[in-house]
């Protein structure tokens, strides 16, 4: 990892591309509340916070939020990686496309129509032919990875990195937070939808039969999710060892874990927990922080491509936008929430 110089104070730019602007929020809240923080940062680009609205040629240390859907948005993260020291991927849309990447799930001109009732708006930004993830597009220094990423993790980065120390990295997975107890499978059956109140608040939801992505992400956020009934939906992205290994994928890794839960071989009987997952779940479901990544759709086993292209082709999804179009173009009353899918 690249060492900076030793200096009293380092220039910080925040560079947003298509976010939200919860990673921004937590940069902030990070800074607000560490006074060591302000003495050694001096924040040079932020559009949120300071009103210089050129980057400077040069910066010590950029944190970049979003995943990339625009030329524009393209163009800004070549430009921030070119005169950044220290590059950082601030939170899952920038680490793995996030929840932005399911835009590829959708025709983008019914999108359009959905959302503006036309198929192109004057001077609006170019849409590229698909979503990225910052890490896919350009060499990144570290990523601080989830969905938004904790407070606590962005100081402990920003902190590390002025003081010339390694930054700590996650090696286990939400299920090592995780207060729950599994237990052994007793039936390879699953339940879609999400944990009712009749579902054990102590026993580990993959033993109850519901889908918790906590065995296959990376760990850091202390399971808040599963601590209050609800299932992990893999924020934090994927484990280390299912983003490095050829062989591995989310899919893949759930399922070995499932096959040794039911008490059946996780290599043998792979191919029979796969498929009785995916009879229950869509397969967009294990990859709702994860489409964009070109890093699980190059998996030799193609699930997330796979994901892809059947969100595509699902008449469901397309009835909703079409529904919505007519929404926006004032032809019919307002659709109905969507969901009630696993
Ligand atoms: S990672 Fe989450 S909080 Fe951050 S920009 Fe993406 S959607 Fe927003
Ligand atoms: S699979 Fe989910 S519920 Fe079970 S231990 Fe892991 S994080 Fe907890
Ligand atoms: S439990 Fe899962 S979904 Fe919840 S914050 Fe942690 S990684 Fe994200």
């Amino acid at each position: 990892m690249p060492r900076l110089e030793p200096k009293d104070r380092y220039t910080l730019a925040l560079v947003p591309l298509s976010g939200c602007g919860g990673c921004e929020v937590q940069a902030l809240r990070a800074l607000a509340l560490a006074p060591d923080l302000q003495k050694r940062y001096e924040v040079v680009y932020w559009p949120l916070v300071v009103e210089e609205t050129r980057l400077p040629d040069e910066v010590d240390v950029a944190l970049v939020e979003g995943l990339v859907r625009t030329r524009e948005n393209l163009e800004a993260l070549r430009e921030i990686r070119r005169r950044a020291r220290v590059l950082i991927a601030l939170g899952s849309c920038a680490a793995w496309g996030g929840i932005g990447g399911n835009a590829d799930s959708f025709n983008h001109r019914l999108s359009m129509r959905a959302i503006y009732g036309v198929e192109r708006i004057e001077e609006s930004a170019e849409i590229l032919p698909r979503t990225f993830a910052v890490t896919d597009l350009v060499p990144v220094d570290y990523v601080i990875s989830r969905c938004p990423p904790p407070v606590e993790h962005i100081m402990l980065t920003l902190r590390a990195i002025a003081e010339g120390k390694p930054v700590k990295t996650a090696d286990s997975t939400v299920c090592s937070q995780c207060p729950r107890k599994m237990k052994p499978i007793e039936k390879l059956e699953f339940k879609p939808g999400l944990p009712g109140p009749d579902a054990d608040p102590e026993t580990c939801f993959l033993s109850q039969g519901y889908l918790c992505l906590g065995s296959v992400t990376t760990m850091g956020c202390g399971a808040p999710c599963t601590r209050h009934g609800i299932p992990c939906f893999g924020c934090g992205g994927p484990h280390h060892e299912i983003a490095e290994r050829r062989d591995m994928d989310i899919i893949t890794a759930l399922a070995r874990k499932i096959a040794t839960l039911a008490g059946l071989d996780p290599v043998k009987d792979l191919d029979r927990v796969v498929k009785k997952l995916l009879e229950v779940y869509n397969p967009r479901r294990f990859y709702v922080f994860t489409f964009a990544s070109q890093v699980l759709r190059g998996k030799p086993h193609g699930f997330a491509v796979k994901a892809l292209v059947e969100s595509r082709r699902d008449p469901v999804l397309r009835k909703r936008l079409e529904e919505r179009a007519r929404f926006a173009r004032g032809e019919a009353p307002p659709p109905s929430p969507g969901g009630g899918e696993a």
